[in-house]
């Protein structure tokens, strides 16, 4: 019997070439194979008369020649020939003329007086009439028609059938599927062994069973996962660290211009207690934009100097990074806290001399991109790593971090609202403390969604703030102009609000394909108040603060997810004047005018993905793969969130219970590999 680890090469027919498509499509092994699953199903059971079949709706239905297939070739142009085959069929019920192009090889081992059974619909025609059916003698059906078929995600040169031609070989050659699951867990939770499953997702016998293996393999998956999570996080608390005896910062919070929220005295507080157990901390820090969680990051960063401990603070973007160190380096300076910038932009030689530095335990806080761990950078006594705007970091990566941190305290600092029951399950390795509360004096920034009609009152509105002494962003989808000049680009559209609409504003220009000090000069210039209006791309998306800028409008806003269109209404509001976001969009799909107007009815980012998920499902809100929640392979985490639950529940309960197969051990490393992770 072959084993579900040996290459597809084993099947008949597979060789280089077939296995370099397959490998395409993330298949090498034999297993890998069985859980290729179809993307989509197309249901053939439905079996009619020819009186009942319909246009536009395939179905079967069983019918015998009344004529001989009459075959003739019409001339087409280019020396090309169309060879039609005509002939007619019928039943009890009616008589159908089937009609068959370029198919004289199938049309031809149709016989006269036989029955067969077809699947197809009727031409939308004046007579009923049938182009190309799909047919099988009837005494051998069931292998085209009168079944579900799977329909597989293909790549070139691989086709449909190609792909149920060797899944069926792989299931014979590697015999039954052995469980993965424990049985106890299969009783509990009323779910098919794993070879049924298997069997039933490739083939399916009914909607019934293709439900039941569907479920049995989204909680087979969730299970891995969140098993992963659970083993990820005793192996964290397994390790020990020294633990941190000086957590006093008085001197910290008398240096800090406001007092801190309850909230962020509660983050902080967590933290310290993680710190002086002796257990490398893994936590979470969820707050909604402008929560104020960088200094619940810097509180964390004092204390681990206080300990003797250097932090490497990483930022999503060497922007956000540059204005940390800014902002941090003149509050923590005076307390003792010496304050490094490591980025991409510094010159070779003032790179390697600062690395020299850091690892002779010169600095206390290197801030610097997510670069900062997985480039050269060696520390002393690295105590505590901080990510900055977690939402573009999966699991692979936390399970990269903390390999790597070693005995590292790890925060982790995200402004993605999840949903509380889903943020518990996705973030199962960590602790969380959640920020639920903004520093006071915040207004709500008044939301609009408006359209191209409304463009001279919008640029009036702009005139009336930057009027106002204040500032304003405009998000621009492009950089460059698209070829159908439907999106707005920053470029260009800098470029007309400067020479025709504002003549008598500063207008500049932001975007990802600037280099790093351009970007941090057009940034620190708008923060300086050298400009009046900054026009960017998504660049400015994380974390940029101007509290100056009392108004930002997104161009073509249907293009970007609601998560990342509340992300950016988060660049205002963070002073004391009343701040604004517009939205300008002319599309009218329902479905996106749902997704902007509940932008514009509520400010708080968790009530806003709470709805979108009971609404559509996380495809919208989390829509870009920017929200580093893992993608499934078959779960849906909204769809099957009851099952998601379930399966952390079980996954719990078996490891609790030492349950876990060699089978699901493989499974769960798998998940991890990535980063190449390896589990004790
Ligand atoms: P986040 O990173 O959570 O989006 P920031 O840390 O950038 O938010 O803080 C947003 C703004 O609020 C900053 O200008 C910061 O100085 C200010 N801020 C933070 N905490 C407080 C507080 N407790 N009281 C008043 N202002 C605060
Ligand atoms: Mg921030």
């Amino acid at each position: 019997m072959a084993e579900q680890n040996d290459s597809i090469r084993t099947l008949a027919g597979v060789g280089q070439k077939k296995a370099e498509m397959f490998a395409r499509l993330g298949v090498k092994t034999l297993g890998d194979l069985l859980r290729l699953y179809p993307r989509d199903y197309e249901d053939r059971t439905k079996l009619v008369t020819i009186e009942e079949l319909d246009i536009d709706a395939p179905a079967c239905f069983v019918a015998s020649l009344v004529t001989n297939p009459q075959t003739h070739t019409i001339p087409k142009e280019g020396g090309r020939t169309l060879e039609v085959t005509k002939f007619t069929v019928a039943d009890d019920t009616a008589r159908l003329s089937l009609t068959f192009f370029n198919q004289g090889y199938a049309a031809g081992r149709l016989q006269r007086g036989e029955t067969y059974c077809f699947y197809g619909a009727l031409a939308d025609d004046s007579r009923p009439a049938m182009i190309n059916p799909l047919f099988e003698p009837l005494g051998k059906s069931g292998e085209l028609t009168r079944r579900i078929m799977p329909i597989y995600p293909l790549t070139a040169g691989l086709t449909n059938k190609a792909v149920m031609q060797n899944v069926a070989l792989a299931f014979s050659k590697c015999g039954e599927v052995s469980e993965t699951l424990p049985e106890t867990l299969l009783a509990q939770y009323d779910l098919p062994a794993a070879d049924t499953a298997l069997h039933q997702i490739h083939t399916p016998s009914s909607q019934e069973d293709l439900a039941r293996a569907r479920r049995r393999l989204i909680f087979e998956e969730f299970f891995v996962f969140s098993a992963a999570l659970s083993l990820l996080r005793a192996q964290r608390t397994q390790k020990t660290c020294t633990a941190y005896t000086q957590t006093e910062l008085g001197d910290f919070y008398a240096a800090l211009p406001f007092t801190l929220t309850a909230a962020q005295q509660r983050a902080i507080d967590d933290i310290l207690s993680d710190f002086k157990k002796g257990i490398p901390m893994s936590r979470l820090v969820q707050g909604d934009v402008g929560s104020g969680k960088t200094m619940v990051a810097a509180a964390a960063a004092v204390a681990a100097a206080r300990n003797g401990r250097q932090t490497a603070f990483m930022a999503p973007t060497e922007i956000l990074a540059q204005q940390h160190f800014a902002l941090l380096e003149s509050l923590l300076t005076p307390l003792g806290v010496r304050c490094a910038l490591l980025t991409g932009s510094l010159k070779p030689d003032v790179k390697a001399q600062l690395r020299k530095e850091i690892a002779q335990g010169e600095y206390d806080l290197v801030l610097g991109t997510h670069a900062l761990l997985t480039d050269a950078t060696t520390f002393s006594s690295l105590g505590l790593v901080i990510t900055d705007e977690q939402h573009r970091f999966g699991v692979n990566q936390r399970a990269k971090l903390s390999a790597k941190g070693e005995e590292a305290h790890l925060l982790i600092m995200s402004a993605t609202p999840i949903p509380r029951t889903l943020a518990l399950i996705m973030y199962g390795d960590l602790d969380i403390s959640v920020i639920d509360e903004l520093p006071p004096g915040r207004q709500s920034i008044d939301t609009f969604l408006v359209d191209e009609r409304y463009r001279k009152r919008l640029n009036d509105f702009i005139r009336k703030q930057t009027a106002a002494n204040h500032q304003c962003f405009i998000v621009c989808p492009a950089v460059e102009e698209d070829e159908l000049q439907s999106l707005k680009s920053a470029e260009q559209w800098a470029q007309v609000l400067q020479t025709q609409v504002f003549p008598n504003l500063r207008v500049s220009l932001l975007h990802g394909r600037m280099k790093g000090t351009e970007k941090e000069a057009v940034m620190a210039a708008f923060a300086a108040h050298e400009a009046d209006i900054l026009v960017a791309t998504t660049v400015i998306e994380v974390g940029v603060d101007v509290p100056n800028a009392t108004l930002i409008i997104i161009e073509n806003a249907d293009r970007f997810g609601l998560s990342q269109l509340h992300q950016l209404r988060g660049r205002v509001g963070r002073g004391r004047e009343k701040s604004y976001c517009i939205l300008v969009s002319d599309n009218k799909n329902s479905d996106t005018l749902r997704r902007l107007k509940a932008l514009c009815a509520t400010n708080d980012g968790f009530r806003l993905s709470e709805e979108d998920l009971a609404l559509r499902g996380p495809g919208d809100f989390f829509g870009s793969r920017q929200h580093g929640l893992p993608t499934f392979r078959i779960g849906n985490l909204a769809q099957n969130l009851a099952l998601l639950q379930q399966a952390q529940e079980a996954a719990a309960a078996a490891i609790a219970a030492g349950e876990l197969s060699p089978a699901l051990l493989h499974a769960i490393r798998g998940l991890l590999e990535n980063a190449d992770f390896a589990l004790n």
